[in-house]
């Protein structure tokens, strides 16, 4: 079996190794794939929400992160074998991004956050590319600049870190414009690569 359903929202069976060797899969893919990481508290805002769960199911890649998604697996007929957080797998992906020199965007948290993050992530991955960063505070009127930014420069990685709910629709409503070859939600990472 390739997915579950939970409550609606599908998962994908992978556990980490699969879900690293699929997003690398999707950066040398010609179209933009997008990934993203349920949680239990995701699943039950969709279930109050149609559109967040009809979001949620557009991911190309679904892992399943937080060990309630594992738990639940059990319950609804299927295992899943182990969690996959949107941190962990975004952290696993840098050393490839940078042997394979493609280009990084940090976009969310508050202003100067994600700078500081890509500044930490330069300490570990000296010849990683972040091509650019913005904060995750931004108006609609400010939306299409925003995108510019991103498409000039000529990313290939896009990791959102608004917060859920926020990130998911924000990369669904936004996906068609965006240039880039991978697109994923990772939640607070940034105030934690920041910190
Ligand atoms: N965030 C953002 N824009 C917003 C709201 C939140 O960039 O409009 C960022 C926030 O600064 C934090 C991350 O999203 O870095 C996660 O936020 P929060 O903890 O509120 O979200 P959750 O824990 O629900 O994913």
């Amino acid at each position: 079996k390739d997915s579950i359903n939970i409550l609606g929202v599908r998962i994908d069976c992978v556990n980490f190794r699969k879900a690293k060797e699929k997003c690398l899969e999707f950066l040398n893919s010609s179209s933009p794939h997008i990934v993203f990481t349920p949680n239990v508290e995701m699943i039950m805002l969709a279930q109050k929400d149609e559109k967040f769960k009809k979001i949620l199911n557009s991911g190309d890649l679904n892992v399943p992160d937080g060990i309630g998604v594992v738990w639940a697996s059990k319950y609804f007929g299927e295992r899943l074998f182990e969690r996959v957080t949107g941190f962990d797998l975004m952290m696993s992906l840098m050393p490839e991004l940078e042997k394979h020199k493609k280009r990084v965007f940090l976009l969310g948290a508050k202003p100067s956050v994600a700078e500081r993050a890509g500044e930490n992530l330069l300490k570990t991955f000296k010849n990683l590319i972040i091509c650019g960063t913005h904060h995750g505070y931004f108006s609609q009127e400010e939306n299409e600049k925003v995108i510019d930014i991103i498409n000039s420069s000529k990313t290939d990685v896009l990791f959102v870190a608004m917060g859920m709910k926020k990130q998911e629709e924000w990369i669904y409503k936004n996906r068609k414009k965006l240039n880039c070859k991978l697109i994923m939600g990772v939640g607070g990472s940034l105030d934690v690569l920041s910190g």
